[in-house]
């Protein structure tokens, strides 16, 4: 294969991902490729076309293409009724969100400001969530479903792809065949399309660079990529494309389709560090794959584990990123669920890879899992105390997959001795070395909140998980955290296979306990999804179910379709979990039974 030397590589997080911070990748990548003397750049698409989108001279075309369309839907009508209102706020809405304009917090904050719209909460509603005092709070809480409010608009009018926080995710959520992504890219550009390839167009006159990189994490990613990929392929064609991220690690594994070649040059796999590197240098490639003259798919050193080792791959570099208006976001009024959307994180990991990687469900095959490696604790104070310096910020979101009780004991010591003044919140793994005495010097050293899977709250079920926990030691390392005043949110699941009706009852019996106890603030259920890359997967019999896929998508693969002797309606479960959960996030259905909640779903 022919030798490139590259000189400039322009790293990009397309639309759309969350719009409170920058998403991580780019900025880990940046880092590290400009401590080895590569001239990195990176841009925040997804941000800059959220920031461009929301402007009175966009909303104005909006509005135009909008009310040019046969079939609107009675709450939109009401919205172009009252386009005046929305042209007049966007531009200071944008500006309260991002944090330039606080002091229109007292005006946003007024119920009576806003139109009548579905979404608009009662008084009552906006009362008990926020209080007299929280104001603030309560404004971004009303300038949020003012911006749903008109994504909505555009999603229903304009572009069907269109979500705040997602780009034709729907479209690219099961993607077995390339086909139906390559029909979209063939349409002419949507009005978003337009607005995104004019910031990127721009970008690349402006930056120059010989290589471009899209870090696409999520489905709701891959179509922005492609749409720009294919305007780079055709304005600047000796640009080299490549594409990395979530999404390629655990889909495109066994892609044999060629037609992504169309559109970019190279797939890269696991962490990008190396891969990127050798693809710059014109070294040795690495867990790479291009598609050849012969229309063939070469795959490079595929299941090489070499890597750049976790203690050398420097501090992330938000250089490029700093000066976007990130906007905060707060959809939910639980206060667990505003850490996503709401605030500037600086976001980085205590160590690569989960020290447990043994849950049945879990991707525990794939390097993010499985390799397990951790770097010194003042390495990563150091790194802390870099980003702080570099951003301003000094709150910090672990992005580990699940954070262990000797590291953070180490962490918080490390934080306390250093006096250094942060806010931090991780995953973790209900354990039993969550003792008080722990929790109580996390809180000390800045943990205001972590997340960790409970899953299954069922004591058969755990075991076929292999978690590797109790609900016994779960519920204590939970009520450990809650006396030291750190939020807790356990993520839930149901669906597994064997998993019977009662079981799911039984589960949500649980959950209800805990948070009547103030032990949880938040939880959310996902629907079990066997994945090709879990040991579940990979042996479906082993938790007592039996694959129905014969043989790989020649596309994406990821959930593998799976039938078991005991079915159960998912769907109905699925609705009635949701729903309590819910009402027990509001503080409220306690005394009803829980069997009640399926029926009424
Ligand atoms: S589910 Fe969490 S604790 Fe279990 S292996 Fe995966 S990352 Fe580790």
């Amino acid at each position: 294969m022919q030798k490139i030397n590259i000189m400039k590589i322009l790293l990009v997080i397309p639309p759309l991902t969350q719009l409170n911070t920058p998403y991580p990748a780019t900025a880990q990548l940046t880092g590290f490729l400009k401590s080895r003397e590569i001239d990195a750049v990176q841009m925040d698409l997804s941000i800059s076309l959220i920031d461009k989108l929301f402007t009175k001279e966009n909303l104005e075309k909006v509005f135009k293409i909008a009310s040019s369309g046969t079939t609107i839907s009675k709450q939109h009508k009401i919205i172009l009724q009252q386009s005046e209102f929305y042209l007049q706020t966007i531009d200071p809405v944008m500006r309260f969100l991002s944090g330039r304009d606080s002091s229109l917090a007292q005006r946003f904050c007024n119920r009576d400001f806003w139109p009548r719209t579905k979404r608009l909460p009662s008084e009552d509603d906006l009362e008990w969530a926020f209080g007299t005092i929280g104001n603030y709070d309560r404004a971004t809480h009303l300038c949020t479903l003012f911006l749903k409010d008109l994504s909505d608009l555009i999603q229903q009018t304009i572009d069907p792809h269109f979500e705040l926080i997602r780009y034709a995710e729907s479209l690219c959520l099961r993607l077995p065949h390339f086909d139906p992504l390559q029909a979209e890219l063939e349409k002419p550009y949507s009005f978003i399309d337009e607005l995104m390839l004019d910031i990127f167009s721009k970008k690349i006159v402006e930056t120059k660079p010989d290589f471009v990189g899209f870090s696409v994490p999520f489905p709701g990613n891959l179509y922005s990529s492609l749409r720009c990929a294919q305007w780079l392929k055709l304005k600047f064609p000796d640009i080299k494309i490549t594409m990395g991220g979530g999404y390629v690690n655990t889909e495109l594994r066994q892609i044999t389709d060629t037609a992504i070649f169309n559109y970019i040059d190279y797939l890269i796999y696991d962490d990008g560090e190396l891969p990127l590197l050798r693809l710059l240098n014109g070294g040795e490639l690495v867990r790479t794959l291009y598609r050849d003259t012969e229309n063939q798919i070469q795959r490079i050193n595929f299941d090489s584990k070499e890597n750049i080792p976790f203690s050398e791959i420097g501090s992330p570099d938000y250089s490029g990123l700093l000066q976007n208006n990130y906007i905060n976001l707060i959809e939910l009024t639980n206060p667990m669920h505003a850490l996503w959307s709401n605030g500037r994180w600086n976001k980085m990991m205590l160590a690569h890879g989960c020290y447990w990687g043994k849950c049945t469900f879990c991707d525990g095959t794939l390097d993010y899992i499985k390799r397990y490696e951790s770097a010194p604790i003042e390495l990563i104070v150091d790194r802390m105390e870099t980003l702080m310096h570099q951003t301003g910020q000094s709150g910090f979101h672990f992005v580990d997959e699940a954070a262990s009780p000797a590291l953070l004991r180490k962490l918080s010591e490390e934080i306390i001795r250093r006096k250094i003044t942060v806010s931090y919140w991780t995953n973790v793994r209900f354990e039993k070395s969550f003792t008080p005495e722990l929790c109580y010097l996390m809180a000390k050293s800045g943990c205001i909140a972590i997340s960790g899977g409970l899953e299954v709250a069922s004591p058969r079920i755990l075991k076929l998980i292999n978690k590797g926990i109790t609900i016994e030691t779960a519920r204590e390392s939970m009520k450990n955290f809650a006396e030291s005043g750190i939020m807790t949110h356990a993520y839930l699941m149901y669906g597994f296979p064997t998993e019977t009706v009662q079981e799911t009852i039984d589960s949500l019996e649980v959950v209800r306990d805990l948070f009547e106890n103030g032990w949880i603030q938040s939880a959310f259920w996902h629907r079990y999804a066997m994945t090709i890359h879990s040991p579940s997967g990979q042996n479906p019999e082993s938790v007592g179910a039996k694959s129905l896929q014969t043989q790989p998508d020649n596309f994406a693969n990821n959930e593998i379709p799976f039938s078991t002797n005991n079915e159960i309606n998912l769907e109905k479960y699925g609705r009635g979990l949701n729903l309590a959960t819910y009402n027990y996030m509001q503080g409220a259905g306690y005394d009803i039974p829980v069997k009640k909640w399926f029926d009424k779903a």
